[in-house]
């Protein structure tokens, strides 16, 4: 049994990615599991910074006195997995551009995520051969539009249609949504805790799981940080990452205790650890609105 954290290290994380470590890491050691660390650097294999950023990520985990079990998992050097189960799966070519498919389809889903309309399903090997021409395909999985219900541990139960979606994208990169499967089962991973702004890939991956052989994890998708403007936090909202508040004095262990406050479980000044706040952590008391970082 195991929990993880998995981010991408594309910059530092802030404030509402150590807010959801902390709350994956509580979920897991609570219950008993291990607590896994993958880092998620497919987009990212070009960038020469990545493995820096990763770095520092790990580093500003543990300086919250955050731990994982094991070494940490790279995406980048699990190419050979991700193309062992794609070639697993009933899959078909798909030439359709972002646009084809915008014009296509229904109204956007959660998240803007518009449905696959189905355009490039069943076209013939000589309609593909000619497409093949004009551009690069992407690799669609057959679905039978599943419907596939899952179960989030704030959220409740949630159903969605599961559409014929990407897993190989067009630059032969491994799509998201299969390499988190791929890599949670393998991993034995059965608790999944990550932000919100998911919680609409579950139903697809929670498909993908059972597809791959695995079983679908318990889901626990935490409520997203914004800012004073309601907008998701990023970067730009100031100083949001431990490193910009080390710069104003603020140590990671006065981090830890505002995180800690944040979820009802410590005094806006009280020193606190993990392992202190594990005593006191209960599921079901999580506050379940976004977190205003002001
Ligand atoms: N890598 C994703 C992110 O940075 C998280 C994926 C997941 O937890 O499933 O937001």
């Amino acid at each position: 049994m195991a929990g993880r954290f998995a981010p991408s290290p594309t910059s530092d994380l802030h404030l509402g990615n150590l807010r959801t470590a902390l709350i994956a890491w509580l979920l897991a050691r609570g219950t008993g599991r291990a607590f896994l660390l993958r880092i998620e650097d497919l987009d990212t294999q070009r960038v020469a910074a990545a493995p820096e950023v990763a770095a520092r990520q790990l580093a500003d985990l543990t300086a919250l006195g955050l731990d994982f079990d094991g070494t940490p998992v790279w995406q980048s050097r699990r190419l050979d997995r991700y193309a062992a189960a794609v070639a697993a799966l009933d899959t078909y070519e798909c030439f359709c551009t972002r646009r084809e498919i915008a014009e296509a389809a229904s109204a956007p889903h959660a998240g803007g995520y518009r449905p696959y309309p189905g355009t490039c399903r069943d076209l013939t090997e000589a309609e593909r051969e000619r497409r093949r021409r004009v551009r690069p395909p992407a690799t669609r999985v057959r679905t039978g539009d599943a419907v596939q219900t899952v179960t989030d541990r704030w959220a409740g139960e949630l159903t969605g249609v599961v559409d014929d979606f990407v897993v190989l994208r067009n630059d032969g990169v491994p799509a998201y949504n299969l390499a988190v499967v791929v890599d949670d089962v393998a991993q034995g991973v059965d608790q999944v805790v990550r932000g919100d702004d998911l919680l609409s890939s579950s139903p697809r991956q929670a498909w993908l799981t059972r597809r791959l052989g695995g079983e679908i994890p318990e889901y626990a998708h935490v409520p997203l940080a914004v800012n004073a403007e309601g907008r998701r936090l990023a970067k730009r909202d100031g100083a949001v990452t431990l490193a910009d508040m080390g710069r104003s004095g603020v140590t990671p262990p006065q981090v830890l205790t505002r995180l800690a406050h944040s979820l009802g479980l410590a005094g806006p000044d009280e020193p606190v650890t993990p392992a202190l706040l594990l005593t006191r952590f209960d599921p079901d008391a999580l506050p379940r609105e976004p977190w205003i970082v002001a």
